[in-house]
């Protein structure tokens, strides 16, 4: 039996939509994609690896031996409740409803809850969203940005769309230009793609030079080098009509970099029309949603992750200390509870711990290891045949347009069962 059949289903596809589909694989929601494009590989590594059909259903299985679904949800809802210390995480690949059935069943065991976003797990999160950014749509920067400058460049994003959907397309009236400021150029160097290397732990003192420059303070003494580079691209921007500034993830975790990038544009955009466009995500997490997860989380528990205890009257927000990775790495959690695809960071912190835990796991891969003391639900593909909503990154809401049929149910079905079995549970032992 097969998980979902990658077969044109007519009744998945809206009316006029028969060859497109929306890819999930990462931040940006593709919306372009075509059915046959998926079939014959889509240019696209990261999609590539969402859309890979599974060779083998994902089975429903309890401690590693197969299981009906009914059985499996059983079992897991008592695990579930009996947790002394469970946590929410996965999410990502998955769509803004099955989001809220599962921070529901959150709120109903008391788990943390943290995506695995990386904003959550740096300190100053909470001070970057004080200071603000001035941002805008990925089409904005597309139709309106004659300089882009990315801004501390994560090799990661050529192995996505985001270059040849944003950057790439022509101006309606004149070129772009680009600069790369990193270590790696986001685009080959050319007289029109310019790149100068610096370093990470050299962006913070570059954007208060370029600052200091646009706004004609004084700065303290810096190297010639770095002037030199402030004084190139203050002359690029004070040439363009409109700069959109491309910042990725950092390695760094204070979360300087970003922000003293944000001041930058903010003293820019009383100058000239200047925005952010913050690529956060990285394209490895196995799912397009985080925003979505944000969002949900943000909505009900007044945070976008990183929450010790879940509640619906209101949650703390202890970014770099409860985010998924730490939590598991300092072994303060005894049930993992995972929704939809599994992170490699996330996976490769389970497989090391040394402290067994206990896993749920709801997913559509086949291929994924099977835990000590773990129940996996074999839900139908997210990729294929899941329909709903997710968030673009920007803040866009974007629509699936599944195009296979699924004979086993969707992970929000599971997800639902799972809730009022749970729910059934806890009336039970009220009454007794
Ligand atoms: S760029 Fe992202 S959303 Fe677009 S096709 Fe690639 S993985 Fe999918």
């Amino acid at each position: 039996m097969r998980a979902s059949k990658p077969i044109p289903n007519d009744s998945a596809l809206h009316e006029g939509e028969t060859t497109q589909t929306t890819c999930g694989g990462c931040e940006l929601l593709c919306e372009d994609l075509s059915v046959q494009s998926i079939k014959n590989r889509t240019g696209c590594t990261v999609a590539d690896k969402w859309f890979t059909p599974n060779a083998i259903p994902a089975e429903t299985t309890i401690d590693g031996k197969k299981a009906s679904l009914h059985e499996a949800i059983k079992v897991a809802a008592t695990r579930l409740l009996s947790a002394h210390r469970p946590l929410l995480t996965g999410l990502a690949s998955t769509t803004i409803d099955t989001i809220q059935i599962a921070c529901r069943i959150a709120d109903c065991i008391d788990a943390a809850v943290d995506a695995n976003a990386h904003d959550n797990s740096f300190l100053t999160a909470p001070t970057t969203i004080r200071v603000g950014k001035v941002s805008a749509d990925f089409e904005e920067l597309r139709d309106r940005a004659d300089l882009a400058i990315f801004w501390g460049v994560d090799p990661s994003i050529k192995s996505t769309r985001f270059i040849e959907r944003f950057i790439q397309p022509k101006l309606h009236d004149g070129s772009r230009r680009t600069i790369s400021v990193g270590m790696t150029p986001a685009i080959a160097p050319s007289l029109h793609n310019l790149h100068f290397p610096v370093p990470e732990d050299q962006l913070i003192s570059l954007a208060r030079l370029v600052d200091a420059q646009l706004t004609q303070k004084r700065v303290r003494d810096s190297s010639c080098d770095l002037r030199d580079i402030a004084n190139q691209l203050k002359n690029s921007i004070d040439a363009a009509r409109c700069v959109g500034f491309v910042s990725t993830k950092t390695v760094e975790t204070t979360g300087l970099v970003n922000w003293s990038l944000s001041q930058l544009i903010r003293s820019l955009a009383h100058q000239k029309p200047c925005f952010e466009i913050p690529l956060n995500q990285s394209a490895s997490l196995g799912g397009g949603n985080l925003a979505g997860a944000g969002a949900v989380c943000t909505w009900r528990f007044g945070s976008s992750g990183a929450i010790p205890l879940a509640s619906s009257s209101g949650s703390m927000f202890l970014p770099a200390e409860t985010d998924a990775q730490r939590l598991i790495k300092r072994n303060e959690i005894d049930c993992i509870f995972i929704v939809g695809r599994i992170s490699p960071q996330i996976k490769e912190l389970l497989t090391k711990s040394s402290d067994p835990k206990s896993v749920i796991h709801i997913t559509d891969e086949s291929n994924q290891t099977t835990f000590e003391n773990s129940v996996r639900l074999g839900c139908a593909s997210l990729s294929d045949s899941t329909k709903g909503s997710m968030l673009r990154s920007d803040g866009r809401l974007v629509s699936l347009r599944p195009f296979a049929s699924a004979c086993v149910p969707s992970i929000q079905n599971i997800l639902n069962e799972l809730l009022h079995r749970i729910a059934a549970d806890v009336r039970n032992e009220g009454s007794t």
